[in-house]
């Protein structure tokens, strides 16, 4: 493996969310979460797909489930930030990969709305992540920390507070 194995999912999905939520989680500053949306977010994961295997974890990563067929899937309330949630699964994919573990597929499940996204890795994406990790291990060992994006999903931030109040 060439970069960096401690980088999680989670940092990816932040990565293309927000580098300053990156930055705030990767150096394990948390605030308290209380809001609906995390609770029902819980309770999605508790009572979603209760038949399959669930959250699975392989080094830095953690899959919530693998279906009868291989795929692997990843569950979400809402595709508000869709990019990172396909980018996650795709690091699912390369991550895999270089254990020497082949041709993957992925999906992303928002059972609440009843869709699903499949996922593939092309080996451009594969170059990419890459790409990323190289620059998400520059964010986050910089000393300085991103400056707000004042965009809506800050509102649903944990962070929001500690960024606007
Ligand atoms: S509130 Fe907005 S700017 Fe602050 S960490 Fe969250 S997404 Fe980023």
């Amino acid at each position: 493996m060439t970069q960096s194995p401690a980088i999680t999912a989670t940092q990816i999905n932040y990565y293309f969310v927000c580098h300053r939520e990156l930055w705030l989680f990767s150096h394990q500053i948390n605030m308290e979460q209380n809001s609906e949306l995390v609770e029902l977010g819980k309770l999605l994961h508790e009572t979603t797909y209760t038949r399959e295997k669930k959250e699975i974890q392989i080094g830095p990563i953690k899959i919530d489930f693998i279906d009868n067929k291989g795929i692997i899937h990843e569950i979400k309330k809402t595709p508000s930030v869709e990019e990172a949630h396909a980018w996650q699964v795709k690091y699912y994919i390369w991550y895999l990969k270089q254990l020497g573990v082949e041709n993957i597929k992925g999906e992303i499940d928002y059972p609440k709305l009843k869709k699903r996204t499949e996922i593939e890795l092309t080996p451009e994406d594969g170059k990419e992540i890459e790409s990323i990790l190289q620059k998400i291990n520059s964010i986050i060992t910089s000393e300085e920390i991103p400056g707000t994006i004042n965009k809506s999903i800050c509102k649903k931030c944990s962070y929001y507070e500690l960024c606007y109040v």
